[in-house]
């Protein structure tokens, strides 16, 4: 198997904190200011992250996801049959 593109994409809401030492998100358990949700992912071992600034563009990126996942899985178990 030649070296492919390896594609792990990941998503997880990043807590934006404004910076104000004064302010509730300057604690380290406060939950912030809101979750922006990001998409890394892997190509050639660079990883790539990218701000999903809009919930269709979060859809979007779970839609890949999940198809990513269910195709990974459908792989392994092709391995695992042969
Ligand atoms: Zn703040």
């Amino acid at each position: 198997m030649r070296d492919s593109t390896t594609f792990v994409p990941d998503l997880f809401g990043l807590v934006r904190r404004c910076g104000k030492p004064s302010c509730h998100c300057a604690q380290p358990d406060d939950p912030g200011h809101g979750p922006t949700l990001r998409l890394t992912y892997k190509v050639r071992g660079k990883t790539i992250s990218e701000t999903l600034p809009t919930p269709r563009a979060v859809r979007k990126a779970e839609r890949e996801i999940a198809e990513f996942r269910k195709y990974r899985e459908v792989s392994r178990a092709f391995v695992e049959i042969n």
